[in-house]
């Protein structure tokens, strides 16, 4: 192409103006940012008259697509990548400035590219940032093969094309991520292993994902539109009666539930309902349904096979009773003191073992939710002191001086004996096991207005504040150096024991000196009441 040198673009004000209101009705509609790239710059390469262009989309700095003129049919990506690696084009990248080059083939900034169709060998350039709300959306560079090409007009013109390119190009950018986001979160709902079902906050429902029409055997369009209560028909009610109350606040509910399938059976689920999108307008709720069926069925068993290991575990017990018993009778004028010793030490462990497998017994029982099966009328301070002689030798043992302070005349209370004599033992067992050698245990009794309160208190060593609350659970114990041996089963009986009476139990420590273990029982016995049966124990 022969130009004179000193050939300056010139533009009227009627073509910019013509122009700006052709682009401007092309990128009002809503494009991909390739296809406004394509617009932005074959406007700005036609009007300006260049025949070498590119333009090239970012977001937070990421190349996000890329267009170039000059080069016919090649792919202009590569030279695009290298101009912002080490061309103009990165420098106005970083430096967020429009940069003109008279003559390219003196300007540092111009990166030669011998034989490359998309970028003259000689001329001028013009290099603008596309730039939207202080962000670099964008860079379009134009080249003209006669130097000096671009004049203050044709800066004019480009930079009101970028401004309009800017604009565009951020939109079509953050609809594409929206999109793009939108289309994994579409993916992963419907790819997920668990079942979820999304609801308006009215509980219609609006999208069910595949595993969950694989687990209750609806389509989607048997749900869609329809109430969540139709898979919960027991209602959602621990998520708020009102409008999910609970969840508008922001909390996250798990609770759990039945669902009900299309064929009219129901599964057993443990639900996590949460409000997604809460600050923009569309608002939702999200269920995870995850299927317990199995787990449930597997607890069973697994108790199932405990209980019946218990049970059967009793009958090797008693047959060790009976003869111990009858060994102790045979020996009695045995002249070996060393035997009697022997066969008292068997007794007591035979009874120890008998009272963990009740406990066991009675904790998966209790557990379960089943009513008290042996209520009668009991003499709580009689229990008491019946009790603690069972525990004298092992007080004794350690020098231990074991007190009563019991009120007179309680009511007669309506208790399952067996079982409460078991929580006075394990809290009177334990106060002996933990108070110092010369120490002292106290057992007293309090008559409240509807409670008796049995207190157990010792001067052992105490029980750490954080720990207050979790002896009670099951299998839990305060890990402390040179403590007595235990499985932690004990006060977790005692918790489910007095709870079955209606009752209460707590521990107050002191400060290293010592622990004070309290249960209230009523005194006006629930004689009728059957505690609702729970889990698969309402089954049977
Ligand atoms: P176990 O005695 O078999 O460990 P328990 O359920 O009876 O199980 O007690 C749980 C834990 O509570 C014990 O491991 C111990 O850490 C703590 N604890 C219970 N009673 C006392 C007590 N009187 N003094 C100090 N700690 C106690």
């Amino acid at each position: 192409m022969s130009i004179p040198s000193g050939f300056k673009a010139r533009f009227s004000e009627t073509l910019r103006l013509t122009l700006v209101y052709r682009l401007a009705r092309e990128l009002n509609a809503e494009l991909r940012p390739v296809d406004v790239l394509h617009r932005v710059l074959n406007a700005a390469a036609e009007a300006l008259g260049t025949p070498y262009a590119s333009i090239a989309a970012f977001r937070d700095k990421e190349l996000q697509a890329a267009y170039a003129i000059g080069g016919g049919a090649v792919d202009p990506l590569p030279v695009i990548k290298r101009v912002l690696a080490d061309g103009l084009a990165g420098f106005v990248l970083h430096n967020y400035r429009t940069v003109i080059i008279n003559d390219i083939n003196r300007s540092p900034l111009w990166l030669p590219l011998d034989d490359e169709p998309l970028s003259p060998q000689e001329g001028s350039a013009l290099c603008m940032p596309l730039i939207h709300a202080g962000e670099v959306v964008g860079v379009i560079t134009l080249a003209h093969p006669a130097p000096g090409y671009f004049s203050a007009d044709a800066v004019n013109l480009t930079t009101t094309i970028s401004e309009l390119g800017a604009a565009a190009l951020s939109n079509a950018l953050l609809l594409d991520a929206t999109r793009r986001a939108e289309r994994r979160y579409e993916v992963l709902f419907d790819d997920a292993t668990v079942p979820i079902i999304i609801t308006d906050l009215q509980g219609h429902i609006q999208a069910i994902n595949r595993r969950t029409c694989e687990f209750l055997g609806y389509t989607p369009e048997d749900l869609l539109h329809k109430n969540i209560t139709t898979v919960h028909r027991e209602g959602t009610e621990p998520v708020g009666a009102d409008h999910f109350d609970h969840l508008k606040r922001g909390l996250e509910v798990r609770f759990q539930s039945m669902a009900w399938a299309k064929d009219g059976s129901k599964y057993p689920v443990q639900v996590y309902a949460r409000r997604i999108n809460s600050d923009g307008d569309v608002d939702c709720v999200q269920w995870i349904e995850h299927d317990m069926s199995i787990q449930m069925e597997l607890d069973r068993l697994r108790r199932d096979l405990s209980a019946m290991i218990y049970h059967d575990v009793r009958g090797p017990l008693s047959n060790v009773y009976s003869s111990l018993e009858a060994l102790s009778r045979l020996l009695a004028r045995h002249p070996d003191q060393n035997v009697q010793d022997l066969i008292e030490v068997a007794s007591r462990s035979e009874d120890q073992a008998r009272r963990m497998i009740d406990s066991l017994l009675d904790v998966q029982y209790l557990e379960e939710g089943r009513r008290l099966l042996s209520r009668t009328n009991v003499m709580i301070n009689e229990l008491i002191v019946e009790v603690v002689k069972q525990l004298e030798h092992a007080a004794r043992e350690n020098n231990i001086f074991l007190d009563f302070d019991l009120a007179d005349d309680p009511p007669v209370l309506y208790i399952d004996s067996g079982m409460i004599e078991r929580v006075v033992f394990n809290l009177v067992d334990n106060a002996i096991k933990y108070a110092p050698r010369d120490g002292a245990v106290i057992i007293s009794t309090v008559i409240g207005k509807s409670e008796v309160y049995v207190r157990v208190k010792d001067n052992g060593p105490g029980i750490p504040h954080e720990a207050l609350e979790l002896i009670f659970d099951k299998f839990s114990r305060v890990k402390q150096r040179n403590m007595p041996h235990g499985v932690g089963l004990g006060l977790a009986f005692c918790k489910l024991a007095v709870e079955a009476h209606g009752g209460r139990i707590w521990v107050r420590s002191d400060n290293r000196r010592g622990s004070t273990f309290t249960f209230a029982l009523p005194i006006e016995a629930p004689g009728t009441q059957e505690l609702p049966l729970l889990g698969p124990a309402a089954a049977h």
